[in-house]
């Protein structure tokens, strides 16, 4: 799995499961590793998980491939009181957002692409983009 960080630097620090190559698509099976995550809206850090998921996230194509990642992510209980959040989900600097659909990478492919057609990516090149299914071209 050396190769994978060599390649996908922003899943640094990532525990990598599984890479799983089938059709025109690559799988990256990974996970969070960090011991806490620090709450969106009062930023007070948290230990306490209540409970795990697995986020679905288009990333940057690999050698003509389409990668998609699922990250098993966890979801913490804020332990701030006085906070309004009662659980949030841990984000990854650099590749998660939150109720994105992309990396952070894929994200800003995406962005540039946009800003480069004068926000009409739908109309040429985009339209080709990883997380558009075909029957939708
Ligand atoms: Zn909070």
């Amino acid at each position: 799995m050396e190769i994978i960080p060599a390649l996908l630097p922003h899943l640094t620090g990532l525990r990598l499961e599984a890479v799983v190559v089938r059709g025109v698509g690559v799988r990256i099976d990974a996970a969070t590793q960090t011991v806490q995550a620090q709450c969106g809206t009062c930023s007070t850090w948290s230990t306490t998980v209540h409970g795990r998921y697995v986020r679905r996230l288009a990333d940057v194509r690999l050698g003509g491939h389409e990668v998609l990642v699922a990250l098993t992510v966890r979801r913490f209980t804020c332990v701030n009181s006085e906070c309004g959040r009662r659980t949030f989900v841990e984000q990854v600097p650099g590749l998660t957002r939150r109720h994105a659909r992309h990396t952070v990478v894929a994200a800003g492919d995406l962005e540039a692409v946009a800003v480069a057609l004068g926000g009409r990516p739908d109309s040429r090149l985009g339209s080709g983009w990883p997380c558009r299914s075909p029957a939708r071209r």
